[in-house]
């Protein structure tokens, strides 16, 4: 496994690579790595011959400074768990290597993206995603590049970057990965208690029995019943809707069904903010 520190050293080796006719595969992370990301970068191996996973720990995502102070980073663990998961390239820039002027910065109009769940709580946010996963993509020139379904309004706003100015780069999104207990695995669970993560569980436990529901029950009564499971442990809730996957209408608002629904949360546990969502659609 190869690790690289600069994004020129970087360019050099992968050039090499697509020279012998390789294709190059990229798995943007923030580290502090877990089952989740390891089958990101399965799915990754799976299509490329020469797989890059990157950890930057993205400050222009973060619209609040002491979840950035206290994200998780554990560099040598990643590093360990990646060499065993026989991952090709890691690429672990500092910030000025990263964030170098050299590279333009791009804009693109998010439209209702920017504007809902995700967007309302956590402003910027969706534009910190765009500028780094369009640094990653001029420095990778990647074949594709795998996101996780955990991070649902992330892929429509990476899908939305990749049709306005990378057209080439093929995207996939990977199903999300969970703890026995259905709590979605996250970077962020390390802040947990065990008690915690137990409690956490309701949201999936939660989503199941909206999904069971769907078929009787219109989406503005789903959320009503999930909010109150979800408090019902102590929770905070930020948002629970129902929205169409790919341009995040709000069903919920409409209180009518549509295809490709999906229900998405943002709770606070032991003053950490968890995400999650599932598909409403039959399996
Ligand atoms: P992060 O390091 O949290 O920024 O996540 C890096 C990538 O891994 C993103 O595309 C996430 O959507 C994805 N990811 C995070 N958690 C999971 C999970 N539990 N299952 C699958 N993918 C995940």
């Amino acid at each position: 496994m190869f690790t690289f520190h600069s994004r020129h050293a970087l360019q050099e080796h992968l050039n090499a690579q697509r020279a012998l006719g390789k294709k190059v595969g990229l798995v943007p992370t923030m580290g502090a790595l877990h089952e989740g990301h390891i089958a990101l970068l399965r799915l990754c191996q799976k299509h490329c011959d020469v797989s890059v996973v990157s950890i930057f720990v993205n400050p222009l995502q973060f619209n609040n400074r002491e979840d950035l102070e206290k994200y998780p980073v554990q560099n040598e663990k990643d590093l360990a768990l990646l060499k065993q998961s026989n991952c090709d390239v890691v690429y672990l820039p500092e910030e000025k290597d990263i964030l170098s002027n050299e590279i333009p910065s791009v804009h693109i109009d998010l439209g209702v993206l920017d504007k809902v769940l995700e967007g309302t709580f956590r402003p910027g946010h969706f534009d910190g995603v765009v500028q780094i996963v369009h640094r990653l993509f001029k420095i990778t020139e990647p074949h594709l590049a795998v996101f996780g379904e955990k991070d649902l309004q992330q892929a429509a706003v990476v899908k939305k970057l990749q049709r306005t100015y990378y057209p080439n780069v093929k995207i996939l999104v990977a199903p999300t990965q969970r703890e026995p207990n259905g709590l979605a695995m996250s970077s962020r669970n390390l802040r947990l208690s065990e008690n915690g993560k137990k409690k956490a569980g309701v949201i999936f436990d939660s989503f199941q029995k909206a999904k069971a529901a769907r078929s009787e029950i219109k989406p503005l009564e789903i959320v009503r019943d999930v909010v109150l499971n979800i408090k019902a442990q102590n929770l905070d809730v930020e948002y629970v809707a129902i929205v169409e996957a790919d341009s995040f209408e709000d069903l919920t608002k409409e209180n009518n069904w549509m295809p490709n629904a999906y229900i998405c949360c943002a709770v606070i546990c032991e003053g950490v903010r968890l995400i999650d969502n599932i598909s409403l659609e039959k399996n």
